[in-house]
């Protein structure tokens, strides 16, 4: 998909199926709400057991649709081998420059894949140099940090700060996951690695259950931010106690 303009939200993943599998219905929510949003995945998805890049990007414009986002991109770092260097902190700080989001939302911090917990430090040190006037990204756009970075904790045992209620979205979301043919399509390629694709269902609604329950709601996904939540209104608190 081509950038048509700024972005109010954007989540960065290390691989394309990431976002979906992690806060696509949160993005189908704020996009519900009026904000537009984008999705920047760092790699192509080369070294996959099943597909090629090129089938996964297919899949990945084909999710995006699904999810409404304005703009999905994708970087060139080698799938398996994301690094936290200065040249990808920059390839990624010329992405937020020009597309200026207010929030970015990254994988948590720790993890089994490399690649995840590797993005979320990558992720943030980018939007930390992006904001940095003499620091050149090589493209023409003035400095620009995002004022909110989250964190998308759904495959991380750590409790949530806070969790959006996604319930009316939870099929397009899952619709999102399952555009990846290449990948969750019941198929020999891989068998033992993969989960079949009928389980993929019961384990995406079970997770974003137990997530709502925890809420107050049927179907949410997990953010941890680093900040500490400020409050007005004692009155307008959200979540039941008892
Ligand atoms: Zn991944």
């Amino acid at each position: 998909m081509t950038p048509a303009s700024n972005v109010d939200i954007l989540a960065i993943a290390a691989h394309r199926d990431d976002v979906e599998q992690t806060c696509g219905g949160t993005l189908l929510a704020m996009q519900a709400r009026g904000w537009t949003t984008g999705i920047l995945d760092l790699t192509r998805g080369e070294s996959g057991t099943r597909g090629t890049a090129d089938e996964r990007e297919a899949e990945a414009n084909e999710a995006a649709r699904i999810l409404k986002v304005s703009v999905r991109e994708a970087l060139d770092l080698p799938d398996g081998n994301v690094q936290n260097t200065l040249e990808n902190r920059l390839k990624i700080a010329a992405v937020l420059r020009r597309l200026r989001p207010r929030v970015v939302i990254l994988p948590y911090w720790e993890g089994r894949h490399p690649d995840h917990y590797t993005t979320a430090t990558l992720g943030y040190e980018a939007c930390f140099v992006s904001g940095l006037a003499k620091v050149d990204t090589g493209g023409c756009e003035d400095p620009h940090r995002p004022f909110k970075i989250l964190y998308a904790s759904l495959y991380s045992a750590v409790r949530p700060i806070f969790a959006v209620d996604i319930t009316p979205y939870m099929e397009d979301r899952f619709q999102s996951l399952m555009a990846y043919k290449s990948q969750y399509a019941t198929q020999p390629g891989g068998t033992g690695l993969f989960v079949p694709a009928e389980e993929i269902r019961e384990r995406t609604f079970a997770m974003a259950r137990y997530c709502g329950l925890l809420a107050g709601v049927r179907y949410a996904e997990p953010f941890v931010q680093k900040e500490i939540g400020l409050v007005e209104d004692l009155m307008m608190l959200p979540v039941a106690s008892i």
